[in-house]
């Protein structure tokens, strides 16, 4: 396959990161460059189908920024993935690991390819191509991949164990997210959403609302949403009065009964006409007056359109992007509080990255070690960044790329020749 060259490859810088720039006097030189990945590699892989015939598809590894340690991001399988999306996401991982300051960098993977349609063994075939493909630009120190969209633990066990192979001795720090039983982390499978209860507990805090409970509403209820749904209906602090889908969305004022909405979910694929709920659209759902809304599910979801109508005091981003960019803006002058995804998600990069650690020293944490650190390093994240937001005077999502700029422009002295 012929080779990318990265310099054609560029990425749209979130605005914030503009506004951070613009305040703390970035050079110009290392804006330009976090513009493009360092490097953009492409292959084919080619995989026998289990009638016999067989599947090319292309696929891509994005390496956006290796400054502060070895590339990190997911792998997604999906028939719309593009270099453009990939190279994108690529970005944003080198700003969450900076803006948690984990010592990582920012990559990206993707392969163009009906998941859904594949079987178990051909999902397995394909995992292992990938590794196979991209062997001699990944590494556990120079580029580790993770789950992403329509992979999961089992095709990251079946990675790790091509990468093995091919070098000859076990390497479980090759890839994060594996299963428990190959060396994966303890708590790794809710890290995400812990994550983002830690965060919106100090939000809370911060804010001094004493009111009891605070009523949350949670739009996307699957591995994050769903996940942060549990931890929340075990608390008191909070009550659960509205949950979506993709496909419709259910409300009580009184409480959710969380349990029962789920097996609803189970047993007819949807939570509509769930037992002890009203029926909801899902765009109502964005727009109730509670005390805590969560956007888990897909980007642009507040938009101009909506986001006059939100009255939440505060909104949780578990998903990427789910606030688009001028929206931000209108949610400011209604003084809601935004706790950006670039932190509010970065729970589950955190985990993995202890997951690398435990792997690197063969020593392994409980559970419990796991939610404590990981509960140290995003309540240390959320005070810096809440400092930053009262000494530069800007909302939390520029904050935290101010927290993000700092650190990349630390190591840029070193690390590039830019400055
Ligand atoms: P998932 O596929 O398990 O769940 C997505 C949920 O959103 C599903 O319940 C789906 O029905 C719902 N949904 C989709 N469109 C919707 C709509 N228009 N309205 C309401 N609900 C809708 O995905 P996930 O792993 O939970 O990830 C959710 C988001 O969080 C994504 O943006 C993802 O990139 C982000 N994220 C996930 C992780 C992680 O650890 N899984 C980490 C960081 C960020």
């Amino acid at each position: 396959m012929p080779a990318i060259d990265s310099k054609q490859v560029t990425i749209q810088l979130p605005s914030a990161l503009t506004q951070a720039a613009a305040l703390l006097k970035v050079s110009p030189s290392i804006i330009q460059r976090l513009t493009r990945p360092d490097q953009v590699h492409l292959r084919e892989l080619s995989i026998l189908r289990d009638d016999g015939s067989s599947l090319v598809v292309p696929a891509w590894r994005v390496q956006h920024n290796n400054w502060r340690g070895p590339y990190k991001g997911g792998i997604r399988f999906h028939p719309k993935v593009t270099l453009e999306e990939v190279a994108t996401l690529s970005g944003l991982m080198t700003f969450k690991t900076a803006a948690t300051n984990i010592p990582f960098g920012g990559g990206k993977g993707g392969v163009q390819v009906n998941a859904k349609e594949l079987s178990l063994a051909e999902h397995e075939r394909l995992a292992r191509a990938y590794i196979r493909a991209f062997y001699d630009v990944l590494g556990p120190l120079r580029d580790i991949p993770a789950p992403d969209v329509n992979t999961n633990s089992d095709t990251m066990g079946w990675m790790m164990d091509e990468y093995s192979r091919l070098s000859g001795y076990s390497v479980p720090a090759i890839v994060t997210g594996k299963p428990v039983e190959l060396f994966g982390s303890a708590g790794r499978h809710q890290a995400t959403s812990l994550g983002g209860k830690v965060v919106l507990d100090a939000m809370v805090r911060k804010l001094g609302l004493t009111k009891t409970p605070l009523t949350v509403a949670i739009q996307g209820i699957g591995n994050v949403g769903g996940g942060l749904a549990h931890l929340l209906d075990r608390d008191p602090k909070y009550k659960v009065v509205a949950i979506s889908d993709s496909q419709s969305a259910v409300y009580n004022l009184s409480g959710l009964n969380l349990q029962s909405v789920f097996d609803h979910k189970s047993a007819t694929g949807n939570v509509e006409n769930a037992s002890y709920a009203q029926n909801l659209l899902n765009s109502e759902l964005l727009e109730l007056s509670v005390d805590v809304l969560v956007l888990a599910a897909i980007e642009d979801q507040i938009t101009d359109a909506n986001a006059r109508q939100v009255q939440a005091k505060i909104i949780l981003e578990l998903a990427n992007h789910p606030i688009a960019d001028h929206a931000d803006e209108i949610l400011r002058q209604q003084g809601i509080i935004v706790i950006p995804d670039v932190l509010a998600n970065a729970g589950g990069v955190v985990a993995s990255y202890f997951e690398w650690v435990q792997n690197q020293q063969s020593w392994y944490w409980s559970e419990s070690e796991v939610n404590q650190r990981l509960t140290m390093a995003m309540t240390g994240a959320l005070e810096e960044i809440w400092g930053l937001a009262q000494q530069y005077q800007v909302q939390l999502r520029a904050a935290a790329y101010i927290a993000v700029l700092q650190r990349l422009v630390a190591t840029a002295r070193w690390r590039t020749g830019v400055s």
